[in-house]
């Protein structure tokens, strides 16, 4: 009896033991499987990481890559997109010098645009000296050789604005290096409030009104005390005035903007501006006093992203391979 009992404690024993073996095998089991788990899920994390680092370093700035263009695309002139979202084709380089114009900051290799900008310039010089006594016109930043987002400017993009100095051209021709250093003179006040009676001059009125003087002028920007100081001149003769429009900046040098051309279908034009000489409740709007801000408003700066190349029309691609 003793001997059956004996022997079935043992042989229990033995199953016992036999099932926490197996059990524990089996656990290791499972813990292996899991660190697996975290192991490929591991993988996959750092895959994705990867992928998203690539796809960051594929989302160059645009503005980089039009950069890099140092020549026209090299086929007929076509603008896409618009002022601030584009490029352009078929570009042409205003000459550094002309009968009545200078290029300033050569180095920034900024002098081109689409033929269109490049005769009204020529035309505008031309008549401005002769017409209006102004001695020749110093030319700041036009576009790229194919346009694109360009640092310093939101638009200038699609080859058909540039910018003109407040300055008169002196009657010699400029250096390079004093191209690159000279500076324009500004015709406001140091606090920007007022004109400046040192620095403006009749001259410079008559000077705006040939600016948008051609109908291919779609509008230039003007500080709004200039347009303020503009509609007090302008007398009697003040449809030209619509064409000014006021913006922050531009006292000293201002910005032309040319329409886009007939049949330039992908080109994006500029809405239309109101009727009138803008010289009524739109001007006043610049002058009212700012709103003060609430009192522990801390101002957080934002960087804003640059525009990579999905921002801009698809054609913007093909042009920066021509
Ligand atoms: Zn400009």
């Amino acid at each position: 009896m003793n001997y059956v009992l004996k022997s079935i404690v043992v042989f229990m024993a033995l199953s016992l033991g036999i099932t926490t073996a197996t059990a524990h095998k089996e656990q290791a089991k499972h813990k292996d499987d899991g660190k697996a788990k975290v192991k490929t899920k591991g993988k996959a994390k750092v895959k994705a990481k990867k992928a998203r680092k690539t796809k960051k370093a594929k989302a160059v700035p645009a503005r980089v890559l039009f950069e890099k263009m140092t020549k026209a695309a090299d086929v007929p002139a076509q603008a896409f997109g618009s002022y601030a979202k584009g490029c352009f084709a078929g570009g042409q380089q205003l000459a550094k010098n002309g009968p009545a114009w200078q290029v300033m900051r050569l180095s920034r290799n900024r002098n081109w645009g689409t033929p269109r900008i490049i005769s009204y310039i020529e035309k505008f010089a031309k008549d401005a000296k002769a017409k209006d006594g102004w001695p020749g016109l110093l030319i700041g930043d036009m576009s790229q050789p194919r346009g694109g987002p360009v640092s310093g400017h939101a638009s200038h993009q699609v080859g058909l604005d540039t910018d003109i100095w407040l300055r008169p051209s002196p009657a010699r021709q400029l250096s390079l290096t004093e191209r690159e250093s000279l500076n324009s003179i500004s015709v406001l006040t140091k606090n920007r409030k007022k004109i400046n009676p040192d620095t403006w001059k009749p001259e410079h009125l008559k000077l705006y009104r040939r600016a948008v003087s051609y109908k291919e002028v779609g509008l230039i920007f003007v500080n709004p005390v200039i347009k303020q100081r503009l509609c007090k001149d302008a007398g009697k003769d003040r449809k030209w005035l619509r064409k000014v429009r006021p913006w922050r900046g531009h006292y000293s040098h201002f910005h032309v903007r040319l329409t886009c051309a007939k049949g330039d279908k992908q080109c994006k034009n500029q809405p239309k501006m109101a009727a009138g000489d803008g010289c009524g409740a739109d001007l006043a709007k610049w002058f009212k006093p700012k709103k003060k801000k609430k009192k522990g408003f801390k101002f957080k700066f934002v960087p804003k992203k640059e525009m990579t190349l999905a921002g801009l029309p698809r054609a913007c691609r093909r042009v920066l391979k021509q």
